[in-house]
């Protein structure tokens, strides 16, 4: 590990002045990604900014909706009475990740920006265009299963490994950032972006920038969502695919219908093709496989990941079904509803 300046600001103000001041600086949080990646060689902060003492710890009503500051823990938004009662999605999905000990660290900003679970992209002693550009990515071609198969390009098949994102993703969420040029709000869907020619940046944040909150908006399912997550093992473990669902209802016939999906890309993936498709149609079998239809047939499968394409029909298939029909998958007791 390289030798680094620390700084403890107390106010937000004095946390951008000491970004825009250090160089190669970095905020950490809980530290649970970023003190790995520092052990690993993967960042080399000159400067670190220390910003638990920020006030960003409060969850509190805001424009009919919730305010999450970005220094909640993973654990506090999940058993928080207002997000179990409004938002029950996003707690779900939140319990869906790491491990109770890793939640009661971990951030709300941290689980934004944490980093991909690549395994060249920890590996030093391989080439890899998002750690080092211009380098080269050995997962085309190389040990992919866990990789992206919709967004990708030939610079980069990453997938981003956070599971609260996909359900903030699938809620609509905005996410309130300051930096040198003031306090600004951007959609969930625009925070996180594709790889691009530029697969070294994971997000939208320009130099400089904080999260200061993930907004939810101000919207009521009851009992019709869910948040489906597959993968190897049962617990501890990243998605191989996820879903994020939220649905309205008229009946037996879809009012609205928005759903995520983890896993997959480098970002949380919506289609709005397929969302549009669900509105006004009924709620069945056919409808959802349609739906799903819609989504796969983008899919670009890589050398070891064709399984994922099927396994993401069958999961939006079933977390559909799962929201219409108001039985929610438990991530607590691993319930398959
Ligand atoms: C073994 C293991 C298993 C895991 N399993 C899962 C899982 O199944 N699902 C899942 O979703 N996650 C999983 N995680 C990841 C975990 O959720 C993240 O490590 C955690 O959410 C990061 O939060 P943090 O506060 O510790 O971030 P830190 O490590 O402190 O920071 C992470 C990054 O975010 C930046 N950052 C932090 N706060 C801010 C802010 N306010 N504004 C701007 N940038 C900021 C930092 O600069 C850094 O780049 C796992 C982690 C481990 C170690
Ligand atoms: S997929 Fe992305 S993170 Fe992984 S090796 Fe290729 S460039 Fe690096």
């Amino acid at each position: 590990m390289n030798r680094f300046d620390y700084v403890r600001p107390e106010t937000v103000a004095d946390a951008v002045t000491a970004m825009a001041g250090g160089s190669n600086a970095r905020f950490i949080a809980g530290g649970t990604n970023l003190v790995d990646l520092m052990k690993y060689n993967v960042e080399q902060p000159g400067r670190l900014i220390d910003i638990t003492r920020l006030p960003l710890k409060t969850i509190e009503a805001r424009d009919g909706g919730l305010s999450i500051g970005a220094l909640v823990t993973n654990s506090t938004v999940a058993y928080d009475p207002a997000v179990n009662e409004r938002y029950p999605l996003l707690a779900s999905a939140i319990l869906a990740g790491a491990s109770g000990q890793l939640r009661n660290a971990a951030t709300t900003g941290g689980n934004l920006n944490q980093r991909t679970r690549c395994y060249y992209f920890y590996d030093e002693a391989t080439p890899c265009n998002k750690r080092q550009p211009g380098s080269g990515c050995p997962a085309i071609g190389g040990v992919n299963r866990i990789h992206a198969i919709f967004g990708t390009s030939p610079n980069c098949i990453a997938t981003h490994p956070s599971d609260m994102c996909v359900g903030l993703a699938a809620l609509d969420a905005t996410v309130r950032v300051a930096g040198p040029e003031g306090e600004r709000v951007i959609p969930f869907g625009e925070y996180h972006r594709l790889p691009g020619d530029t697969p070294e940046q994971d997000t939208t944040l320009k130099p400089g920038e904080i999260v200061l909150s993930v907004d939810l908006p101000d919207e009521e399912f009851g009992p019709h969502h869910t948040y489906l997550k597959l993968r190897d093992r049962l617990s501890y473990a990243f998605a191989l695919v996820s879903v994020a669902t939220v649905m309205k209802l008229d009946g037996d016939t879809i009012r609205s219908a928005r759903f995520a999906l983890g896993g997959v890309a480098h970002k949380p993936w919506r289609d709005a093709e397929a969302e549009a498709y669900l509105a006004g149609k009924p709620a069945t079998h056919e409808t959802f496989a349609a739906a799903a239809n819609i989504v796969v047939a983008a899919a670009q499968p890589q050398s070891e990941n064709a399984f994922k394409v099927e396994l993401a029909r069958r999961a939006i298939i079933r977390g559909l079904s799962q929201a219409a029909a108001g039985t929610p998958q438990s991530q607590s007791d691993k319930r398959i509803a």
